[in-house]
């Protein structure tokens, strides 16, 4: 069997399943959808958000790219972010990247990849920044799993920099940002750090909402 055929006939078994437990699964689920949770995450077939997390269709809004970033100029997870926090409301955006991850470890080599490597070049700016950290970690796989993180956290960070956001803890107290980052090895998630609403941010980021 040609292998995509399998998704389709997967599918008529999960509905199966869905259906066996409640009969109207669907007619509820096509409705609406109030996720109480944005989620950010890699492209990577590894991570599957929903799986990982225990959560089932209409818990998630989901956006994911390579290396999980957020990117100010990027319209496509700008236009997810505007819509999870002032549409949906969510109270919660978890940036969630993951040990092992392949954009990261391209970003730290100086291969020639075409235009993957102008998306990658975000990841390289990390490394800047953090250089001292982490040249001063001799074994290579440790030094990859900690820019691992470090990218993770300055994708937080980058989140609250946004005017969305900044908007929505001003006058909603909310979300909560949380940075994620997922074990290939264990299954289990790593709970870097979270931003609250009451968060300082560097001055030169700040939008003033009051005038
Ligand atoms: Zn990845």
């Amino acid at each position: 069997m040609e292998s995509y055929k399998k998704l389709l006939l997967a599918n008529k078994a999960w509905v199966k399943d869905k259906l066996d437990v409640r009969e109207d699964y669907f007619l509820r689920m096509a409705d609406d959808q109030t996720p109480e949770f944005l989620w950010i995450g890699c492209s990577d077939s590894r991570v599957p958000a929903e799986d990982i997390t225990g959560t089932e269709p209409g818990e998630l809004f989901v956006h994911r790219n390579i290396a999980n970033q957020v990117i100010h100029t990027d319209f496509n997870m700008l236009s997810v972010l505007q819509y999870a926090v002032e549409v949906l409301k969510v109270k919660h955006v978890i940036v969630c990247g993951h040990y092992g991850c392949g954009g990261v470890k391209n970003a730290l080599s100086h291969k020639h990849l075409g235009l993957i490597n102008k998306w990658l070049r975000h990841i390289k700016d990390v490394y800047r920044i953090h250089e001292h950290e982490l040249e001063g970690i001799a074994d290579t796989d440790r030094r990859l799993r900690r820019l691992v993180e470090l990218n993770v956290q300055e994708q937080v960070w980058h989140l609250a920099e946004t005017s969305m956001i900044q908007h929505a803890w001003h006058t909603d107290q909310r979300p909560h940002i949380h940075g994620w980052v997922y074990d290939l090895h264990t299954g289990y998630l790593n709970d870097l750090l979270m931003l609250t609403p009451d968060t300082r941010i560097d001055d030169i980021y700040k939008f003033n909402f009051d005038d």
